[in-house]
């Protein structure tokens, strides 16, 4: 008795939103679909989804503001929210992060992409093991030994740039600000400024080598470290990490 991860789908398109339910149901999810926030809220009480898809744009209240309001709520708080949106603009989507969205995929998207976002952001809401070693794609970092390799090459980093990776990889697949890492990585040290952390990430992505890529800078937003090298670069654009999947 598998459980299908539930995905609930908060959009008002309806031939979008079909086909993104085939394509879900085609990909092994269980697919709830909403056309407007009083649905959406309707099936939230109803049954808790594992990951919710949401439009931006829609009849009443917009998603950016059902976002806040979820996420304000203890029982919804923790549901990855996946933001669809039809705006390119870079001030949007750091709008809709700042909502609380945890990733947006742009309109028009790829079925591949959503799906593989869509399983980015349940992986990583996976429960963190009890093991002090944390794993993302082939980047493996043991906290208990200060060790860190990448297809089972040993890297070398610096003190900061080590507690700056393990933050990223405990917290892989989500956009952080330079303010967030600095309050995370380097505590309350208000007198550093956010270059700092421009300067640990170029010199932790050289110490990375090849997975270097893996640290993506998100235009406006912040950091990154994601296993989807592929799909933030570009289809064609092939990486050591998509290649060793092969
Ligand atoms: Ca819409």
């Amino acid at each position: 008795m598998k459980h299908l991860p539930r995905v609930l789908v908060v959009e008002d398109e309806p031939a979008i939103a079909e086909l993104i339910a085939v394509n879900l149901r085609h990909g092994g999810f269980e697919v709830v679909l909403a056309q407007d926030s009083v649905t959406a809220q309707r099936e939230l009480d109803a049954v808790l989804p594992d990951v919710i898809l949401l439009d931006w744009m829609l009849p009443g209240q917009s998603g950016i503001s059902l976002a806040r309001q979820w996420r304000k709520h203890s029982r919804t708080k923790v549901i990855p929210i996946l933001m669809l949106t039809a705006r390119g603009d870079e001030p949007d989507k750091v709008a809709g992060l700042d909502a609380g969205a945890d990733d947006y995929v742009t309109k028009p998207f790829s079925t591949q992409e959503l799906l593989a976002r869509i399983r980015a952001v349940l992986r990583r809401r996976t429960p963190e093991s009890a093991s002090d070693t944390v794993t993302v794609g082939q980047l493996v970092l043991d906290a208990a030994t200060h060790r860190i390799s990448y297809r089972q090459q040993n890297l070398k980093l610096g003190p900061t740039e080590f507690k700056l990776l393990h933050y990223l990889m405990k917290h892989a697949e989500r956009v952080h600000s330079r303010s967030a890492l600095l309050d995370k990585v380097w505590g309350d040290h208000v007198f550093i400024e956010e270059r700092t952390v421009d300067v640990h990430v170029k010199r932790l992505r050289e110490a990375l080598g090849e997975a270097g890529a893996m640290v993506e800078t998100v235009r406006g937003a912040g950091y990154r470290l994601t296993a989807q090298v592929v799909l933030s670069t570009g289809a064609t654009h092939k990486t050591g990490t998509a290649q060793s999947q092969a």
